[in-house]
């Protein structure tokens, strides 16, 4: 397609371009000329698209015309930005040399150009194209024979990390990780495929060379510059495999740089506390229903002030933890920051601090700044005053041995404190961000630039007195350049010993004299050329700053991470005071006893709204030996229900993460795994009927759970047939309670369940107490011991402003139907029985006389009650209104 035909003359450029772009068929080429980047050909119709710029031409090719656009270069990151966004891999060339160097090597030759960078969604630095409280991870999934694994990389902060895993778990680890970018190996495709779509992420596919294990210990070795990975543990062919694959494509897209990455670090599934894809979402962890950060768990208790420790959460809430050890030590941190009268003082200095993990990954590809010198520094100073803050104060361990990370860097932070300005530029090309009284040549060079004339004035000073002519001149002109001017009588003098060996005759006009000084010429050479040695200099101090960092990266990180630790305590202990949460109780046991428990986002909603108090709830689910813990939630749709189960899968997981919670008072029994269901949710985006998809995670939930499990199933087996679905979400709690044995909260509108409670060991009936007020239904958000009497189903209906005529109606039905339920009758027998909808009880408007039955009389009568759950109920009655 793009290939030259033969036919035409291709011209050199073309010809290059052609050859580059055949290395890159799946990126948008990048392609530079001068101070824009051109697209060709199909990359051009597409870039077109979608950046909604214009589409031109350039020359033929073929006889066609060459489709082009192009982006100018200064503004080319937005236009990447909203390219990667896409989804597009762009590569992008550059000029190598200058024209003028290219035409040296021939009249006709191309400036040189070549790739110096694949951008692909896992592999940014930039500021401009990452969010600063987010991570950005590529992840590789690798395989030996049955061994898998997952390998992980933020290039951006330098977080490296591996795990071994069950292949039925890698659907929810990679819902963990919401990688930016996933590769996998063209063997295992296809297998993957509908694991990957339910997670919506379309894999980078590599060929399977790029996944070989051997290969990856060189590669690892070549990274770390170590002869052998011993030292970072061993690790299984599955393991190297999927690390092998990231450093190898690290190495394709930044074109040999590679990144500063940390020692690869195992995590352990086992350390981990579980919570599958569905869980995940549901419980709107790092992203709400919608897909934003609003409105999810992370955004109401996110109080950190550093783009750092923001990070560090976002990792929390998606990986608690379910060791004790772990747990204590983070509690013990919030304990800590909750007493201590250091906190706002500290919190201070933590604002002043920068992304040092990012601008350390910029600088470690050589793709950073003296702004990214600056942010080390600024991070450095403010590590500094808060250890200084800190002085020998009673530490937990965790935050003890953040404060030692703080120390050790006085010799790197006096280095950049001398080096550069308070406030350098994004660039080094320009220069200007080397502090004045650092560099003895540079500030000469600087000074010759800018004060060329007055360093001349003062030579003409010191020559005037040197040779005792007053009237002596330094002037310029284009011809001679600098020279000392002085009229005949004067010159004599000049010409003859001594002062002679000073000053040499230029040149003599019809009443002057010039001369030179070999001090003058070098100044002058000095003066042409010290804004050019000046940019030279700087860049040469750039450099040795970058390498004076990098030299102690690792150092570095340990600091980044260390007052990411005290932002997190703070900010977590910042929340709790203001929201008014507890210190849970985590231990071994199989307790879940949460007294006076809230949603805390719900919670957050009523008071941003300003509508009434959030009402807290108790939550008994503490298992007894062997035995299992359910608890079966009834009440009315708007009850509270759904909040309530939410509320206490949340508390476990801040529980299990190391933080406070929402409660009065809070004992957890180490949790394992979390699930968390709803109901047949509407799911037609991924086309597969709502039942099937509910019915597919029940199933994961069953064949999964252990008796450590935290089990909240919300409305199981309502998108089937009343019985069907009774039957299931019976079946199902039996099995969680007999064979699981989890502690499990159920909601449910089926009031048959609740006889289970008299029946099996360690199940108990709630209910979300609703008063009734003058036939209209008042909700009190309560949760009591109990079952709920009666479903509410038309006076909620009726608060959803369905006209009164029709719940009237509906009342009417209820009744004849409940009646006739206790004496066991027929529901088409009652419903010939009952009395037809009366259109006279409508007072307004007035009633149509009709001769048969009306449409809304046709409807009632084909409707089964019986067959329908609260929520149909409800939609009939929607439709019934329209046919009014
Ligand atoms: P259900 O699942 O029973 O249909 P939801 O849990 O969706 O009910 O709750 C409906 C609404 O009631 C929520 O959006 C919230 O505004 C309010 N609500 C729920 N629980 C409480 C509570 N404990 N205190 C105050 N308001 C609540």
């Amino acid at each position: 397609r793009q290939a030259g035909d033969g036919m035409t003359a291709v011209t050199p450029m073309m010809a290059q371009y052609l050859e580059i772009k055949a290395e890159y068929p799946d990126a948008l080429l990048f392609y530079r000329m001068g101070d824009f980047y051109e697209l060709f050909f199909d990359d051009a119709a597409a870039a077109a698209e979608a950046l909604d710029i214009a589409l031109t031409k350039r020359g033929k090719h073929a006889g066609d015309d060459i489709p082009m656009c192009g982006v100018p270069v200064h503004a080319a990151e937005g236009y990447l930005l909203t390219l990667i966004r896409k989804g597009f891999r762009v590569a992008v060339c550059e000029q190598m040399e200058s024209p003028a160097e290219a035409k040296k090597r021939g009249a006709k030759s191309v400036v040189r150009r070549e790739v110096v960078r694949l951008m692909t969604p896992g592999t940014l630095t930039e500021e401009s194209l990452l969010e600063a409280r987010r991570h950005n991870f590529l992840v590789a999934l690798g395989r030996v024979r049955d061994e898998w694994a997952l390998a992980w990389a933020d290039i951006s902060t330098g977080a490296f990390h591996v795990m071994p895993l069950a292949q039925a778990r890698i659907g929810a680890e990679l819902a963990r990780l919401a990688p930016s970018e996933l590769l996998v190996s063209d063997t295992v495709d296809g297998e993957l495929r509908p694991v990957l779509g339910d997670l919506g992420i379309y894999p980078t596919v590599l060929g399977r060379a790029s996944f070989d294990s051997s290969g990856a210990e060189t590669r690892l070795c070549t990274l770390y510059g170590v002869q052998t990975l011993a030292g970072f543990g061993s690790f299984s062919r599955a393991e190297l495999a999927a690390m092998g694959a990231l450093v190898d494509y690290l190495d394709i897209t930044q074109k040999g740089r590679l990144p500063l990455l940390r020692a690869p670090q195992r995590d352990a599934i086992s350390r981990l506390l579980q919570i599958d894809a569905a869980t995940r979402r549901n419980l709107e962890l790092t992203h709400s229903m919608n897909g934003g950060r609003q409105g999810s768990l992370l955004s109401v208790i996110d109080r950190t002030v550093t783009p750092g420790g923001a990070r560090l959460l976002e990792r929390r809430v998606s990986s608690p933890a379910r060791d004790l050890a772990v747990i204590g030590r983070r509690l013990e941190a919030i304990d800590w920051a909750m007493d201590s009268a250091l906190g706002a003082a500290l919190r201070d200095k933590l604002r002043k601090v920068p992304d040092l993990d990012r601008a350390l990954s910029r600088l470690g590809l050589d793709r950073g700044g003296p702004r990214d010198l600056a942010s080390v520094r600024n991070a450095l100073e403010q590590a500094e005053e808060i250890a200084l803050a800190l002085g020998e104060a009673d530490l937990p361990d965790l935050l003890a041995e953040a404060r030692t990370a703080l120390h050790g860097h006085d010799e790197l932070l006096a280095l950049l404190d001398a080096a550069l300005i308070a406030e350098p530029p994004l660039l080094a090309r320009d220069g200007g961000f080397i502090a004045p009284g650092y560099d003895e040549g540079l500030d000469e060079a600087r000074k010759l630039r800018d004060e060329g004339r007055s360093v001349v004035a003062a030579m003409q000073a010191q020559y005037a007195e040197q040779a005792g002519v007053n009237s002596l001149k330094i002037k310029h002109n284009n011809v001679l350049g600098y020279f000392i001017e002085t009229t005949a009588t004067h010159a004599e003098k000049m010409m003859s010993a001594p002062l002679n060996e000073i000053f040499i005759h230029r040149q003599t006009t019809a009443n002057q004299v010039r001369f030179t000084t070999v001090e003058l010429t070098e100044l002058e050479t000095r003066i042409l050329n010290a804004g050019n040695e000046a940019l030279e200099i700087e860049k040469r101090l750039y450099s040795s700053l970058r390498e004076a960092i990098l030299a102690q990266a690792a150092q570095l990180s340990e600091t980044g991470l260390a007052l990411s630790e005290f932002d997190l305590a703070l900010g977590l202990a910042d929340l709790a005071r203001a929201q008014d949460w507890c210190r849970p109780q985590v231990d071994e046991s199989r307790a879940f006893d949460i007294r006076g428990g809230r949603h805390p986002v719900v919670e957050r909603a009523l008071q941003t709204q300003g509508a009434g108090p959030f009402i807290a709830n108790d939550c008994g689910l503490t298992a007894e030996g062997e035995a299992a813990s359910v608890t079966l939630l009834t009440g009315p749709n708007m009850a509270g229900k759904s909040t309530f189960l939410r509320q206490n899968a949340l508390i476990a997981l801040l529980a299990q993460m190391g933080s406070y919670v929402p409660a009065k008072r809070a004992h957890v029994g180490l949790i394992s795994q979390i699930f968390s269901r709803v109901g047949a949710s509407d799911d037609l985006a991924r086309g597969r009927s709502t039942f099937m998809v509910e019915m597919v995670e029940t199933a994961a939930i069953l064949n999964q759970a252990d008796d450590r499990a935290l089990v909240i199933l919300d409305e199981i087996g309502r998108g089937t047939a009343t019985y069907d679905g009774l039957s299931i979400a019976w079946a199902t709690l039996e099995h969680l309670h007999g064979v699981n044995r989890v502690r499990g909260l159920f909601a449910t509108h089926y009031h048959e369940l609740t006889v289970l409670a008299g029946k099996l060991e360690g199940v108990k009936n709630a209910t979300v107490a609703v008063k009734e007020w003058d036939g209209e239904v008042i909700f009190l958000h309560e949760v009591r011991d109990g079952a709920a009497d009666r479903s509410y189903g038309v006076q909620v209906a009726q608060l959803a402003g369905l006209p009164k005529a029709v719940t009237d109606r509906a009342r009417t039905i209820l009744d004849a139907l409940e009646q006739g339920e206790r004496e066991r009758a027929a529901p088409k027998a009652l419903i010939d029985d009952l009395p037809l909808f009366s259109a006279a009880a409508v007072a307004a408007p007035a009633p149509k006389p009709a001769a048969g039955p009306s449409p809304v009389e046709e409807r009632l009568a084909s409707i089964l009650p019986d067959d329908m759950s609260p929520r149909e109920a409800l939609q009939a009655l929607y439709e019934l209104k329209t046919l009014l």
